[in-house]
Order: C-alpha cells, then structure tokens, then sequence
C-alpha cells in the first residue's frame, strides 16, 4: 500500500530508534514505563474458592533487551528464597537494566502468613505441581493459570527460587533441565553455570506436553523459554550466606544474559548431579539422624534411626545410592510419605 508522504514520514518518526526505546512494561497492576520500577499485584479472581492477589514487580530498563522473570515463594515458607528476591526487588535499577525484569516474590501468599509448609493451604495443592494451570481449578490451579499467561507466556528467561522448606535442611544446589532444543539448552546451561552454585541437577524425562508440565520452569522450558531453578536456604533460617548465594547467582546470571554491565562469575567443575534417590518414610515416628547436609555417603550407609513414641527403634533407613545428601529431614517428626532424605548421584561426566 503506498501511503502519501506526509503518513509515511509519520511512520518514521513513530518507529524511530528513539522511540523503540520507549516501551512501557505491564504485568498485572505494575505498569512501569522506561526506566521505571513499579509495584503491583497478579490478581487470581475468586472461583470454587477464594481468590487471591500475588504482588510481582516490573524493572523497566532504560536500555531495550530481553525480558527475565525471578520467580519465588510457590513454597511460602521456603524463607531465604523470598528475602533474596526481595533485597533484589531493592537492588536492581532500571538505569542499568537492559530489557525488563519481572519480579514475584511470593507466589503463596496463605502459606507464608499461616506459616504452613509445602502447601497452598486454601485448597492442599504444592504450586509448583500444576502446571499450566486451570483458569476453571482451585487457588493453586488458577494461580498457576495467571502466571503462565501474565509472566511465562511473556518472558525470555526464567528463574524459579526455591530452598528447604521448614522441616528440610538443605545444601544449595540449582537444577538445569535440557530440553534437546540445541539453542535454549546451550543458553539455559550458561545461565546455570553463571548462577554459581557448585551442585547442579540434570533434570532430565520431564513432562514435554505443554498442557501437564507440572513444574513452573518446566512450563517456560516447553514454551521456549530459556529456564533453570535454584535453592538455598534451610529449616525456616534466613542465613545471609545463602541470602547472598541467590542475589549473587542472579546478578551474575543477568551480566550472562547481557541484561546487565559487568562479567558472570560462572562456576568451574560444578557436581553434576545425574539421579536423585528420595528415602521415604513407611510410617509415623521419631526421627534421629546421623548425616548432615551436604554430607557424601556409600550406597548402603545408615542415614539415622526412627524409634515408635517410646523409644523402640523401628527402622534404621539407608541410602540406596553413594552421593550426595541434598536434603534431609530437619525435624523429629515423621509420618508415613515424609521424605526422610534426598540423595544425589554423581554424574561420570559432565554435560
Ligand atoms: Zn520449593
């Protein structure tokens, strides 16, 4: 179509680089123009139960680039995930961004203020295990369905923050999940690589149907999106090393991504972890354990000791692989399901 000439150099100027670069952001009720930081909420709409409203931040760069989201709290009491995206929420300043940064700090609003571990506790559900969501499920399910649509669906990269939760004493480690896509995968692992934590997880035979993916950076890897999923913290603490171990990471991960000035500090000869092995609880009982976090161990080796309420041992529990303690349970309390440890395999070679 040929336009006459006073509207085609209208259209110039309109797409002029100058003006490429004045992009505002919004994700839910945070709007931030270039430059910007604002705050706001994902508002879940009531439905079979109650809704809810889960604050997220934008960055808006100054400069044009690509678009992370830092993701964290699905498990709100997994403390040292949530503080560290909040001193980010602090940190980061959009005069030195490129592109834009979505921050949500507390996906499970109910479970931080109720102080209930694991759980949504509104409707029972993990919301880091429902995946794209259902605009029509309970809570967690339409959360998850907000968030696929207003943050994975329109981000590049993304980062998911966990840690142990409550009753689990965790060593930090991230998980890196290939996807057979060549592209993605090489930018996933230089993003993993730069976060620096010294333990990464090969995640590999998970769910490809993008309808059943279940776990959030799952759900940005099968859309496309470049994802990894990191944890630090233990037992309800708020260490500032660990603190420091996420802020660091995802500083780091952003100079990798171009996203900010400066070099990555990238891990060298991290352990790769190749197969992980959950000890799982037959029963209710006392748990004493004889390994710390973090701790190597043989194939066969005792993990601790579970006596009945009175003092009986009722089962010795070991591990069924050599490796690594990721997790263990940091509480006396047992019941039957409770994961008792999660061991990690040594991969041979690296990926
Ligand atoms: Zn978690």
């Amino acid at each position: 179509m040929t336009l006459p000439r006073p509207f085609m150099l209208g259209i110039m100027i309109l797409l002029s680089p100058a003006m490429l670069l004045a992009q505002s952001f919004s994700v839910g009720t945070a709007a931030a123009g270039p430059g910007q930081k604002a705050t706001g909420l994902l508002q879940v709409t009531a439905g079979v139960d109650a809704g809810t409203n889960i604050p997220v931040v934008v960055v808006n760069g100054v400069k044009p680039g690509k678009v992370l989201a830092l993701v964290s709290g699905a498990h709100g009491t997994e403390y040292t995930s949530i503080i560290a995206i909040e001193k980010l929420i602090g940190a980061l300043d959009p005069a030195q961004v490129s592109g834009t940064v979505i921050l949500v700090p507390l996906v499970n609003v109910a479970s931080f203020e109720q102080k209930v571990p694991h759980v949504n506790p509104i409707d029972n559900k993990s919301m880091n295990r429902f995946y794209p969501g259902k605009a029509d499920g309970t809570q967690t399910e339409r959360a998850s369905y907000v968030i696929t649509k207003e943050i994975v669906d329109r981000c590049d990269y993304l980062i998911d923050y966990h840690g142990g939760d409550l009753d689990e004493s965790l060593r930090p480690y991230a998980y890196w999940g290939p996807t057979g896509h060549e592209t993605q995968d090489r930018t996933s692992k230089e993003m993993v690589l730069a976060f620096g934590l010294d333990h990464i997880i090969i995640w590999s035979e998970r769910p490809t149907d993008p309808t059943a993916t279940r776990y959030l950076d799952n759900t940005a890897s099968v859309r496309g999106k470049a994802s990894i999923v990191v944890e630090a913290g233990h037992a309800g603490t708020v260490e500032t090393d660990d603190v420091n171990l996420l802020v660091n990471g995802t500083l780091s991960t952003m100079r990798a991504l171009k996203m900010l000035p400066g070099e990555p500090h990238p891990i060298e000869n991290p352990v790769w972890i190749e197969k992980l092995s959950d000890v799982i609880a037959d029963g209710p009982g006392i748990w004493y354990p004889l390994v710390k976090r973090g701790t190597y161990v043989s194939a066969g080796m005792k993990l601790g000791t579970i006596t009945d309420y009175v003092g009986k041992v009722i089962a010795e529990p070991r591990s069924p692989v050599s490796g690594v303690v990721l997790h263990v349970n940091a509480v006396p309390s047992l019941k039957k399901g409770d994961n008792i440890a999660d061991l990690g395999a040594v991969a041979a070679h690296a990926p």
